[in-house]
Order: structure tokens, then C-alpha cells, then sequence
């Protein structure tokens, strides 16, 4: 019988931990862009977080205020970071994706960064060959989209062939993706929070749970170890 859940898996931040600290060297990358179009230092920073907050990703920002190239700011921010230096396989995260009983549930990358990242973290990692599949956000496409909008989450489902989203699994360790998912009925889905932890978020460096959530869960998990997937997807694992 064919699968009939789909796990979807964030990639950054959440298949390695945010102690690598890739989302520092990757907010350095983009602030050089920044000023690489002559905005000082300040302007940039600020320009960084508002874009950030305002269009899910800085780069939809600077595709629509500045002309950006996508392809040339994925080349010099992502393509540039030293990924096989800072990330190595984990072969307890391996273990993990392999424990997946596949004959219930595909298991799919859902992810903001252009394939080209995408593929090469899953392949530092060694983990490429446990995806079934990749949803990323294709900056060649005028307008893409990108999580947290609705529009990416629902071509997500039309890509793996989805079409009950209560079959969804989804653990981002971003709040604001997972409860994205959750409003659009994604059937089982997970905050993973590396409380204490710190990381950067357009452009600013942040204590990880330091901001404050809304009452209740709403039906979101939240676990601080990938791990705790055998626990609170139990029914998918072998
Ligand atoms: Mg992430």
C-alpha cells in the first residue's frame, strides 16, 4: 500500500542544530550584500531586519526595493558559506530519518533556500538519499513565495501529491512556519527549540525562545531534540 502520511523536514536550523553557528555566518553574507549596494552599515542592518520581517526572506525584499539579481545573492550569500567546514553527518539524525517506516509516510525537505543550498546541506549531512523529495523557494520565479505564505504550504502538498493536509507532519524551527501550517490544518506539526541557544534572524543575533508566544500551542509541538520525533510521531516510526 502506497504511504500515506508525508513528513515535511525544514532543513536550516533544524536537520543540523543552530550551535553550528551557520545562521551567524549566513547574516554576515547577506549584510555584505547590503552594503555591496552602498547602504552603510546602519542602514543595511535596519533595511535587513525590516525586510526580513516584512517578506519571510531579506532577498524578496531586495528583489523588489534594489533590483537584485536572486541567482547572484544565492551565489554570494548561501553559495558562499563554508557549509563543509561548520556541519558534518550526524548518524544518529540518519538513524532516525532511516527508523521512518516508509511504508507509511514519504518523507520530504520543505525549505526557504534555493535547491542548490538545500541540496548540498542534505548531501553534507548524508542524508540525500533518505528524502523522497524537495519543496525549496525557486528565485528564478518572479514573485516566488516562500514560507510562512499559505500559497508556498499548498503547492508543498500539490508537489507530493498530497491532498489531505490533516496527512501532514512538519517540524521548522522557525514559530512563525509551523504555525502557518498548523492554520492550514497540517495534521501533526512541531516547533523545534533550542531554548538558550543563540542564532541570527535578519541580520540580529537572538536568544532562541527568548520572544514570547501566544497562549497555548494550538496543536503545536514543541520538542528541543529531533529525537523526540519517535515520541510524538510514534505512529510513523517503525
Ligand atoms: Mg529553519
Amino acid at each position: 500500500m502506497a504511504p500515506t502520511a508525508t513528513i515535511f523536514l525544514d532543513i536550516d536550523n533544524t536537520l543540523y542544530s543552530a550551535s553550528t553557528g551557520i545562521s551567524a555566518a549566513m547574516g554576515k553574507k547577506i549584510h555584505d550584500y547590503f552594503t555591496s549596494l552602498g547602504l552603510d552599515e546602519e542602514e543595511a542592518s535596519e533595511l535587513h531586519m525590516s525586510y526580513y520581517k516584512q517578506y519571510g526572506l531579506a532577498l524578496r525584499g531586495l528583489i523588489l526595493h534594489h533590483q537584485v539579481d536572486p541567482v547572484d545573492f544565492d551565489r554570494k550569500c548561501d553559495g558562499a558559506l563554508p557549509l563543509e567546514d561548520l556541519i558534518k553527518p550526524d548518524p544518529s539524525l540518519r538513524k532516525l530519518l532511516q527508523d521512518i517506516d516508509r511504508s507509511k509516510a514519504n518523507v520530504w525537505a520543505l525549505t526557504n533556500a534555493y535547491r542548490p543550498h538545500a541540496e548540498r546541506v542534505l548531501r553534507i549531512l548524508n542524508l540525500e538519499d533518505q528524502i523522497d523529495g524537495l519543496v525549496y523557494c525557486n528565485y528564478t520565479q518572479p514573485n516566488f513565495v516562500c514560507k510562512p505564505d499559505a500559497q508556498f504550504y499548498h503547492e508543498a502538498l500539490e508537489k507530493a501529491g498530497v491532498s489531505d493536509p490533516a496527512t501532514c507532519y512538519f517540524v521548522d524551527d522557525n514559530r512563525i512556519n509551523v504555525d502557518a501550517a498548523r492554520a492550514l490544518g497540517w495534521g501533526h506539526v512541531a516547533h523545534f527549540l533550542e531554548k538558550g541557544l543563540v542564532h541570527v534572524e535578519g541580520g540580529k543575533v537572538k536568544e532562541i525562545g527568548s520572544e514570547k508566544l501566544g497562549d497555548g500551542n494550538n496543536g503545536v509541538e514543541v520538542i528541543n531534540r529531533l529525537e523526540e520525533l519517535r515520541k510524538i510521531w510514534r505512529e510513523v516510526f517503525k
